[in-house]
């Protein structure tokens, strides 16, 4: 059988073993590790009120995404710089997917 090459590691768990080595498993969708590495489904640390760490709302994930986008609307102009930016961005990936 052929030596298999190394493989990418893109996008892979990456928790480390008991053997040393790196996990080669696909994370749960939307986690970044595998079930058997804290990405199973119910895992981790309830979200707002009930997290540990929750004190008055204000840094909840919710409430700084409705932050943003106030700001956003508030300020348009920045919201327009990103979406060049986006676009250039993507510009700068369809020629280097052009090679
Ligand atoms: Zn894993």
């Amino acid at each position: 059988m052929e030596q298999s090459e190394a493989p990418d590691l893109t996008g892979r768990c990456l928790a480390r073993t008991r053997r040393g080595t790196l996990c080669l498993r696909w994370p749960s969708k939307g986690r970044k590790r595998c079930r058997l590495h804290g990405g199973a489904p119910g895992s981790g640390a309830p979200r707002g009120e009930r997290h540990g760490r929750y004190k008055n709302g204000l840094w909840t994930i919710e409430t700084r995404e409705r932050q943003r986008q106030e700001y956003l609307a508030a300020n348009p102009w920045i919201g327009a710089l990103r979406t060049i930016q986006e676009l250039l961005a993507y510009a700068d990936e369809l020629k280097s997917n052009e090679r």
